[in-house]
């Protein structure tokens, strides 16, 4: 019987195969079984699920690398997966299928213009690419990362003329403040304090670096569970915030009514 394992298990490693103990299953099996979740899940919304080999748009190729997952990353790509799905299923039909997102990308390696990012929208191939190597960052942050990285998309998508300005977004904000230079910023400043509530209208210090990013925080902080009552206990403190908070809803409620603070909350209570 020894000799019969043996032989079978050199066979394998032969041929490639690594069979996961707990499961049975080789991890070509397990990643393609996550690929079709994923594939299967992304098709109820219209959207298509970009893994393994595949192109990316002109944008992508030019601004960023990534590396293709394999077999070899199952355990993980299966891990992200299930938080994907937990965080996506969130939202309405509608809402996706307005924002003018088409399809994910799951990668790892992920570097947008010298940076590593865990996410990145792509805005010319109406993608949204998700690096699932940030499991030290926190379950938190990667949750944080789905929405808010859709969220660029969809802004974009539904306001093209204000996305770079927003006059009327910026009347929100205490009078005389300036944004940074953009979310870039604190990639490039080595040990970046993101620091909480910096100031009246702001979530976070990452808030203030720029237009889209101030949108998108608070809209990822909407859908987050672990980023959600922060905003409500802001909110209930800072009425440029509130504003702000309001505004976003407001604009979700455009193409999405049936998006309001109350079903957030519902929603949030039912996590
Ligand atoms: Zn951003």
């Amino acid at each position: 019987m020894k000799i019969r394992f043996a032989v079978l298990a050199i066979c394998l490693l032969l041929s490639g195969r690594v069979v996961f103990a707990d499961t049975g299953i080789s991890d070509r099996e397990r990643f393609d079984r996550v690929t079709n979740r994923l594939t299967v899940f992304l098709s109820g919304y219209g959207l298509h699920c970009l893994a393994g080999e595949f192109m990316g748009s002109d944008y992508a190729r030019f601004y960023a690398t990534w590396r293709s997952l394999g077999p070899l990353d199952a355990p993980e790509y299966e891990r992200y997966a299930e938080l994907f799905i937990e965080e996506w299923r969130k939202y309405p039909k509608r809402w996706i299928q307005r924002s003018g997102v088409k399809a994910i990308a799951f990668v790892k390696g992920l570097c947008v213009t010298g940076q590593y990012r865990a996410a990145m929208p792509d805005n010319s191939g109406d993608a949204v690419y998700y690096d699932i190597g940030y499991r030290d960052s926190g379950e938190d942050y990667e949750r944080e990362c789905v929405h808010h990285e859709f969220f660029h998309i969809a802004d974009r998508h539904l306001a093209p003329d204000r996305f770079d300005d927003d006059p009327g977004w910026r009347l929100l904000n205490v009078p005389g403040f300036k944004y940074g230079a953009g979310g870039w910023v604190a990639y490039d400043t080595p040990d970046y304090d993101n620091k909480e509530h910096p100031g009246a209208g702001f979530l976070n210090h990452y808030s203030t670096l720029g237009l889209c990013e101030d949108r998108a925080e608070i809209y990822a902080s909407l859908f987050t569970a672990g980023y959600f009552d922060n905003l409500e206990y802001w909110c209930g403190r800072d009425p440029y915030l509130a504003r702000k908070t309001r505004e976003i809803l407001s604009f979700i409620g455009r193409v999405c009514p049936e998006i309001t603070l109350s079903w957030i909350r519902r929603m949030q209570e039912e996590e």
